[in-house]
């Protein structure tokens, strides 16, 4: 199939590359050109400008924020230029508003619009083990279900209305970020009282934790494993935010998102940004007063 790929970050280029390897003709482009290079190696186009991205069929886009996707779709006037009847495959973890936004804007231009966020740490995505949350029409999904198939190890549909995979995407993110906080805040006290975080995370993981979330994120803070972040704390907080902002919306009152948005911050405000967020573990060692190593 004929393909464009926007947004080569750490999860775009892994889930491009696959895109590759099964066979399509792949056009990429990234607003830093560095990022296409490997792509070009393993024989993709590199498009000059994103709208040369987007005259195949199907375009992918996996960009990091709803500001990136107003800024590339919107704004700048990408989906003015992409022919009827082009799927726009959006992968991007993006508020449920700017998801329904898009789904209409898409709609009066004639436009196919599928959200397929994805769970999964790049690792998993060059793998080509993500699991793909899609929403959106039917036909569309089925045209664009062998490129899914190719970047994901399972696909969950959840309806017709975009939004809906946005919404459960964010959700389960929610629940990350409270597995981590409360990984974080238990270490901090089996080690005040002499037990350290490896042991005690290696008896919750095996035993009442034995779930794929305590285990990948309980090894990273036993290990102190914060660098290279697999998933930054900023894009940790915009997550929370977007629960936080969605649950507001419908009145959905979320007050251990509070406590999350808090934790977040704090760790930015420590000067901590590059770090992945299982790094909220730094927090709650500070917050206890304890070394910071574990
Ligand atoms: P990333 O490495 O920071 O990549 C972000 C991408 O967005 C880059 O290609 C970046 O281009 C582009 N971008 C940012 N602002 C832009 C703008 N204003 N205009 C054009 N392009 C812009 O992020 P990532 O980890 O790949 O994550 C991408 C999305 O996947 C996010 O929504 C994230 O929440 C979600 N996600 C991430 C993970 C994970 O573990 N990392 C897992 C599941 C879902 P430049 O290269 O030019 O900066």
């Amino acid at each position: 199939m004929k393909v464009g790929f926007i947004g080569l970050g750490s999860m775009g280029s892994a889930m491009a590359s696959n895109l590759l390897a099964a066979g399509h003709a792949l056009t990429v482009w990234n607003r830093s050109e560095a990022a296409t290079e490997p792509l070009a190696s393993l024989g993709a186009k590199v498009a000059r400008t994103a709208d040369r991205a987007a005259q195949g069929e199907v375009l992918c886009s996996m960009l990091a924020n709803d500001q990136a996707v107003r800024e590339v779709f919107l704004d700048g006037g990408l989906l003015d230029a992409m022919d009827p009847g082009t799927v726009h495959v959006n992968h991007a973890t993006i508020s449920v508003a700017l998801a329904r936004e898009l789904a209409e804007e898409h709609a009066k231009r004639g436009l196919e619009y599928v959200a397929a966020p994805v769970f999964g740490r790049p690792d998993m995505a060059a793998a080509a083990k993500l699991n793909i949350l899609v929403a959106g029409q039917p036909a569309a999904i089925e045209r664009v279900r062998p490129l899914l198939e190719a970047m994901g190890s399972k696909l969950w549909p959840l309806g017709d209305a975009p939004e809906r995979a946005n919404v459960a995407k964010i959700a389960g993110n929610f629940m990350l970020a409270a597995a981590i906080e409360s990984m974080a805040e238990a270490t901090a006290l089996t080690r005040a009282h002499g037990v350290s975080a490896a042991d005690f995370l290696e008896v919750m993981t095996n035993t009442l934790f034995a779930a794929p979330a305590y285990q990948g994120y309980g090894k990273l803070i036993a290990e102190q494993r914060f660098k290279p972040a697999g998933f930054p704390l900023p894009l940790g907080l915009k997550d929370v935010e977007l629960a936080l902002t969605a649950g507001s919306a419908a009145r959905v009152p979320l007050p251990f998102a509070g406590v999350l948005r808090d934790s977040l911050l704090e760790a930015l405000a420590a000067g901590d940004a590059e770090l992945d967020w299982s790094a909220l573990a730094l927090v709650a060692a500070r917050r206890a007063h304890l070394d910071e190593s574990l």
